[in-house]
Order: structure tokens, then sequence, then C-alpha cells
């Protein structure tokens, strides 16, 4: 295949922290890209750094065993494409050793600087890279922050995941034939902690408002202070406003005026800026910040009747957390442990231990909202899903009605009814056929799904279990709540009383294990911000631990 060719001028801001040696080449007209084609028979050399990594650190030697199958010809062409779109200009670095490089940033947790550094330091990433002995780094900074935009932009970090999923198809040590042509699958989430920083509300509106006076300064080429006091907003010139105001703030009377300032400190500066760049406020880069001070503002604070504005009382729906990270949310672990980011979600193969597909939500959004774009991953398989392992949070997602519509199986445990000393809703007898609910003292009721039931108030009135049954005042009868998906809930409570059933629901663990693998690979705090680069970090450490997987079935 011949190679592609690419004209120069794209990606030139990415280029040249660091010189490497496949730059040099940007001074030609065009630039011609070659596949990577790093040698396939073990050296002397190779075979010596291979036996030091017997033991420790085994992936390297799996990527160096296995990177001309990886990265074949045509995930290689792929790759390529990336570039295409644009028309002219690329980086003149292999599209596959960037990718080779990004795995290996993940596996050993590396900033850009590092990875870079490493190509010429580290011997294993010299190994990996088809790069012993080189004196040059393999690419710049910019290179590899460019490479994964592109990835991002064009959903290949996706495709690297995939490729993973493919690679272990074709892998004979791993024996896939013997595996099922259906999927079991099982997803659950885990939280990650986003990488924005969290503050209350005073210093929430204070940083939001400094951002905002700095975007100014930088445009008018003034110093910050002189935005802020021409704005008349002098605590927006402070690294803290509550360092500034100097309050004691377990007084709510003080917290109460400080508040008031700020909001006008705020309210003049955005009132200044209307007179001194009014056109600016529309676009970059004021436009953003601008728009987030905005955001804050209405989210936290409200009118206080008593004049000026207070912070705002309860917590405004899908509240903005941080000022950096826009996306990052509050949520919860269980009811009493909070966190702030984000979830993330992975789905299973059960069969093959491989990761098939990652998603990552703000913490705030219920499970279910994965499960379409977990669906979809997994549909770019090709396989369809025969059995869903999940947990409740997921039990509303439309993937269950899917797999159940296509004749699969859900296993996943019931909702618990609890109704404090008095019966539970087990001790009702709900018959599906013909929609009926009786209750222990042997009143019937019709049902409807996604209704709650009342039984008739003047036989629970004179019922001699009213007792045991309800708290209800008199002249109200007792209520249940009939889920939407009460013919599932059925299934399931039946499937958790059987041994084989609970045996069935205990399989799930595996998914559990594999989350544990990837939080420890990826940490507790995200590496990046925003939802679609901690999708792409994610993505990657399902990539890495799917290769130790084949890599532990090969051995
Ligand atoms: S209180 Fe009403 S619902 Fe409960 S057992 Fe008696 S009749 Fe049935």
């Amino acid at each position: 295949m011949n190679p592609i060719s690419y004209a120069t001028g794209i990606d030139r801001a990415h280029l040249g922290m660091i010189p490497c040696a496949f730059e040099r080449a940007w001074t030609r007209e065009e630039a011609v890209m070659e596949k990577w084609k790093p040698k396939g028979e073990v050296t002397k050399g190779e075979a010596f750094i291979l036996k030091r990594l017997e033991k420790k650190r085994k992936l390297f030697g799996f990527l160096r065993r296995h990177r001309n199958e990886i990265f074949d010809e045509a995930f290689q062409s792929e790759l390529e494409e990336m570039y295409r779109d644009t028309g002219a200009g690329s980086d003149p670095v292999p599209p596959a050793l960037l990718a080779m490089a990004v795995i290996v940033q993940g596996y050993l947790g590396l900033s850009d600087a590092d990875a870079v550094d490493a190509t010429v330091l580290d011997l294993r990433w010299q190994l990996v890279l088809d790069r012993l002995g080189e004196t040059e780094p393999a690419f710049s900074q910019g290179a590899l922050q460019g490479f994964r935009e592109r990835l991002i932009a064009h959903d290949m970090d996706r495709r690297l995941l995939e490729r993973t999923i493919e690679f272990a198809r074709a892998t004979s040590e791993f024996d896939w034939k013997k595996l099922p042509k259906t999927l079991r699958v099982a997803i659950d989430s885990s939280p990650l902690e986003g990488a924005g920083r969290v503050e209350d509300t005073i210093n929430l509106l204070g940083h939001a408002g400094r951002k905002v006076a700095e975007c100014a300064a930088e445009l008018l080429g003034w110093p910050l202070e002189q935005v802020c006091r021409e704005a008349r907003a002098p605590l927006l010139a402070e690294s803290s406003v509550k360092k500034a105001l100097d309050l004691d703030w377990s007084d709510p009377a003080q917290k109460a005026s400080a508040v008031k300032s700020l909001s006008v400190e705020l309210e003049n500066l955005k009132g200044w800026l209307g007179s001194q760049l009014a056109a600016e406020m529309k676009k970059p880069p004021l436009q953003a910040p601008l728009k987030t001070l905005a955001e804050l503002m209405s989210q936290d604070l409200e009118p206080d009747p008593g004049g000026g504005v207070k912070i705002r009382d309860g917590v405004a729906p899908d509240r903005r957390v941080s000022v950096e990270d826009g996306e990052m949310r509050h949520g919860r672990k269980s009811k009493s442990k909070r966190f702030n980011g984000f979830k993330r979600h992975i789905a299973t193969d059960l069969d093959s231990d491989l990761i098939l597909a990652g998603a990552i939500t703000p913490a705030n959004r219920p499970e279910e909202e994965a499960a379409p774009e977990l669906k979809r991953d997994i549909e770019h398989l090709g396989r369809d899903i025969a059995e869903l392992n999940i947990d409740r949070g997921y039990i509303a997602s439309p993937l269950v009605d899917e797999v159940l519509g296509t004749g699969g199986q859900v296993v996943c445990k019931p909702w618990v009814a609890r109704n404090g000393n008095s019966f539970a809703k087990g001790a009702f007898k709900i018959n599906l056929r013909d929609r009926t609910i009786t209750c222990p003292a042997g009143e019937t009721e019709h049902i409807e799904f996604g209704s709650v039931v009342e039984f008739d108030p003047e036989a629970c009135d004179r019922c001699q279990l009213r007792a045991s049954c309800t708290a209800a005042s008199p002249g109200t009868g007792r209520t249940v709540a009939i889920a939407e998906n009460e013919r599932l809930q059925q299934k399931l409570r039946k499937l958790q009383k059987t041994r084989a059933g609970r045996a069935k629901l205990r399989e799930r663990v595996a998914v559990e294990h594999r989350l544990a693998h990837i939080g420890r690979r990826q940490g507790r705090r995200a590496r990046y911000r925003g939802v679609r680069k901690n999708l792409f970090d994610l993505r990657r450490a399902c990539a890495i631990q799917n290769f130790e997987t084949i890599q532990r079935k090969a051995a």
C-alpha cells in the first residue's frame, strides 16, 4: 500500500515543546506519513530487557511481542483516517506509534511531559516503541496532546478498546472458539472524583468573578488590580474572597452581608464590562467565563426579601460545583457518603472477562443514563446480549426491555419494599395474569402497573390485622406501590429465592473486580476535566485491562 500524503498546515499549535526526530520532516512542502513498521523478531538487546520484564511490568513485554498484530495494516489505516477529514496537514509521527505511546502512558500513569522524556530515558518505552538507542524524543508534548484530541474527536478511543477485543478473538492463545456466540454482559459503576476544585458558594462566586476579571485584563493588556479597581470590584483582585473579607463566617449576619457585598461587586464588574468591552462579551475568550459566572449566580443566589440577594435556600437542580470543570456534579456513594465528580461505568463480558465498553456520567445522574451509551458501543461488536447482569440502578434502563424483548435474561436483585413494622409488599399476593393484589386478610383489588393501589378504606377500618398492616388514619386504606416493571420484579424475586438464582446473581462480582482494577489504575481522582476526556481515559484504562486479561489467559 502506498504511503498517504498529507499537506502541511494544521496542528502547528501543538508542535515543538521538545524537538524530535519526526518533526524535522515539517520543513518539507508536503509531509509523507509512513505506516509504523516496528521489527518483529526479538534482537539480543531486546531479549535482555524482556527477561527483566518477566516479573514486573509484564505488559511491556506483551506489547513488544504483539505490537505488529495489534497495529496491523488495517488498524493503522483506520488511525490514519483521523487525519484525512482536515484535507491538509498532519503530524508526521506515525499514528500507530502515538497510539502505542498513549497506551503505555496510561499503563504507567505518566503526564505528557514525562511520557515524552520516557521515550529517551526509559528502555521499556524504547523497547515497545522500537526505538532502542534513540537519543531524541519520539514525539513532542504537543504531538501527544494533539493525537489525543484527534482520538476523541473521531471516537477512535472507542475503536482502541474494541481493537483489544478483536485482537483477543484473533489470538489462538485466547480460546475464543469455546465461548458462546451471544454475550453475557455485566454492568457496574464506581465514583470518580472530579479534577476541578470544589468550593463553597462564596469562594465559587469569587473564583468565577476573578476569572472574568482576569480575562478582561488580558484583553485590555491591563493588570488585574486595575480592572478590579476601575470596575469597583476590589474583592476580585484578591486570591481569596474570604481572606479579603476577613469575617467571622460562623456569624449568619456577617455571612449574609458578605454575600451581598460580593454580589454587588460582581454586578459592578458586569456593568463595567458592558461599557468597556460590550462586543467582546459575546465572543471568546470572554464569553465562557461570563457564562460560568451567570450560571453560578443564578443557581446559588436568590432575591432577599430584606434587600439584595442571599444564598439560595436548598440546592438548585443540577448544581455546578466547580469553576474549572463545568460537568462535575455532587453525587452519593451511599446515603451518608457524598462525592463530587463523575460515575464511571463499565460493561464486561462474563465469559471472556474482557471489558466491552465504558461510559462516564456526571455524579448526580442515575445509573440507567449510562446504559444507552454502553449498549451503542457493544452493538459495534456485532453480538447480541443474551444475559444482562446489573444492579438495581440500571433496572429502569430501556436496555433491560430490549434484552427481555429479544428473549434474553436480566439478572438483578429485586427492589426491596420495606414498610417498617407493618406488612411488607411481599406479604401481599400479586396475580399478574388477573392484574389483582390480595392482602393478608383476603381483600382483593385491581392493579395498574406504575401506580399505587389503595385497599377499600371501609374494609381496612374494620380489619383485625389493621394494626400490623398500616398506620394510616381511619378512613384511609393501606396502599401498595405497583412498579412499572412489576412483572420483571416478580421474576427477580423468584430468582433470588432459589439456590441457582442466587449463584447467578453472584456472577456479577466479576464486573466489580474489573471495576476495582480500573479504579486502581485510574486512581480516585479524574485525570482530566469534563465527561468526554475522562471517557477517553476510562476507555484507555479498559483497553489496558483487556491486554492484561489476554496476557493472563495466554500464560
Ligand atoms: S388493613 Fe386492609 S389491606 Fe391490610 S390486611 Fe387488613 S384489609 Fe387487608
